[in-house]
């Protein structure tokens, strides 16, 4: 039988629980333990899709198609877990549900209420996971404990283990312990607060996983663990890594974690096997390049709007032994002070993807930008849209050329809607989503790159390049890399009088893990490297 872990957190929200939920699923996985991930979103909308990245950063996608929160980015980039519909509900899944339920005549005679019909439901999609090829199922509860909105989500891993036992359900509890600096000392009172708050509610964490900007005495360790009511041991500091996200998990080996977990859930584990962790770290602390990429975008001043962009750039760094300084630019500041200002300087630029006409002409020029001066580009989703666009105005000479999505009666569509996409009004879970095959031209940087001829990517967008300028385009140099096996999409497209210049429908983010850089990535990241070393020849710097 699967056992439970149950992971909330407290004082306040960006703590890092999906990060730290990711370490304690990979560090059971390093000794053996078969993991699911999953995670349970308070919020009222079905699912993430619909929402601007403003209020809850990247949208991010599964193989399957489903759109989900970013936590199961890391979930998929530090372990091994299957991630599926089933790995992230929401409350607006939950009650979807019950009230389907409920007209279907599920419940006839009975007044359909949070407990037990919504508690039920969500120990039902936690239950979902814990088939027989699980030995733990990680559940990250999202929000703050405190919130109006979680409740039935805790008091529903609350019966969790009443219905299943206890010795086979472990609750951690993530707390920031923080430094006042008026005072010099760290405070444990919210802490303490956060703790009374989750055994009002009748659970009593087993372990605390303590956030800090400074060490944790053992005294102020002692005084946690006696007003919490957890043995000293339990207490866990994760002090902030100002270096890397990749050594939260080796802290928390170092402090004792895993090992704690084993012992309380009585697991059956091996050693834990760090060596490929250890080699990342070392990698990344010794560099013998340093570039820099702009990745231009909408939400530029948003930090998590491209989560798995800046992730897969970093891994990209590690394959290519470079420090990468990403540097996020804002479209509409090109559309103010101009591409040249802005980009020159840069061995790389990034086009994300996106939704809505804000800052597109931006995107459009540092397209323009980066393809006359040779610098290596990479387009992602509405960035490979981006640079359609700018290839049929520029080099077609297509005036006009735009994409139907924000421009209706464009005299060039060169991007447009589907037919299929055409009669849908519905906005959630409506667009192109999930993975699906592509088949690469053999003669392209992105099959140099994959070393394969048949991929397969995750996509989420609702238009698409238009085949009747097919032609037109190939007459001028764009490469179409690859296209859906049919040959009915258009999935890649490169500029081959370029030093690199990839842009794809599709987004390879998604599929890029620490130990094992996205293909296009590292190609991209490698082609920076490369002009970087030639500018530094050229002005005479040895690299
Ligand atoms: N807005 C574009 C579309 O819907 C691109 C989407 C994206 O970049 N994810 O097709």
């Amino acid at each position: 039988m699967a056992k439970h872990i149950f992971v909330t957190g407290g004082v306040v929200s960006s703590l890092g629980k999906g990060l730290t939920s990711a370490s304690i699923g990979m560090l059971l996985e390093q000794r053996g333990v078969r993991v699911r991930m999953q995670k349970l979103d308070p919020y009222i909308n079905v699912d993430p899709g619909t929402m601007s990245p403003y209020q809850h950063g990247e949208v991010y996608v599964l193989d399957d198609g489903s759109e989900t929160d970013l936590d199961l980015g890391h979930y998929e980039r530090f372990t091994e877990s299957k991630l599926t519909r089933d790995s992230n509900y929401t409350t607006g899944q939950i009650y979807q549900s019950v009230i389907q339920k409920e007209r279907r005549g599920e419940f006839l005679g009975k007044t359909v209420q949070v407990i037990p019909h919504i508690t039920d439901e969500i120990k039902s999609v936690v239950h979902k996971l814990a088939d027989d090829d699980v030995d733990v199922v990680i559940t990250e509860i999202g929000g703050t404990v405190g919130d109006i909105e979680s409740q039935p989500f805790l008091e529903a891993i609350r019966q969790f283990s009443l219905d299943v036992g206890k010795q086979n359900c472990l609750y951690i509890h993530l707390t920031l312990v923080p430094y006042l600096k008026a005072a010099g000392e760290l405070k444990t009172k919210p802490t303490q607060h956060s703790v009374g708050l989750l055994r009002q509610i009748g659970i009593q964490p087993d372990i605390l996983i303590c956030r800090t900007e400074r060490e944790i005495s053992y005294g102020d360790r002692e005084k946690i663990a006696l007003f919490c009511n957890v043995p000293i041991e339990a207490v866990i500091e994760e002090k902030d890594k100002d270096f890397s996200i990749y050594e939260v998990p080796l802290s928390l080996l170092d402090h004792g974690l895993d090992e704690l977990i084993v012992e309380q859930l009585g697991l059956r584990a091996g050693k834990p096997d760090m060596e490929n962790w250890h080699n990342l770290l070392q990698r990344l602390r010794n560099p013998e390049h340093e570039i820099s990429i702009a990745v231009v975008g909408k939400y530029a001043a948003h930090r998590d709007a491209y989560k798995s962009i800046y992730e897969a750039l970093d891994h990209a760094g590690i394959s290519n032994a470079a420090q990468i300084r990403i540097q996020p630019i804002q479209s509409e500041e090109i559309e103010r002070e101009g591409a040249a200002r802005l980009l020159s300087g840069f061995d790389g630029i990034l086009v994300p993807g996106g939704f809505g006409e804000r800052g597109i002409e931006g995107k459009v020029d540092a397209i323009r930008y980066a393809r006359e001066k040779g610098i290596p580009f990479f387009g992602i989703c509405l960035g490979m849209q981006c640079a359609v666009i700018e290839f049929a105005r520029n080099v077609c000479g297509l005036t006009g050329a735009h994409s139907t999505e924000f421009e209706k009666d464009a005299t060039h569509p060169v991007i447009c809607l589907l037919d299929e996409q055409r009669t849908i009004t519905d906005k959630g879970g409506t667009m192109r989503l999930g993975s699906q095959p592509a088949t690469l031209d053999p003669e392209s940087w992105a099959a140099e790159c994959y070393e394969t001829e048949s991929i397969q990517e995750r996509h989420r967008h609702r238009y698409e390049f238009n085949n009747a300028y097919r032609q037109q385009f190939a007459a001028h140099g764009l490469r179409f890399a690859g296209t859906s096996p049919d040959d009915a999409l258009v999935e890649i497209v490169e500029v081959a009088e370029h030093p690199w210049f990839v842009a794809v429908q599709y987004h390879p983010e998604f599929k890029s893990k620490p130990t094992g850089a996205h293909p296009l990535f590292r190609g991209f990241v490698a082609a920076a490297v490369r002009r970087h070393q030639v500018k530094l020849e050229r002005t005479g710097v040895q690299p």
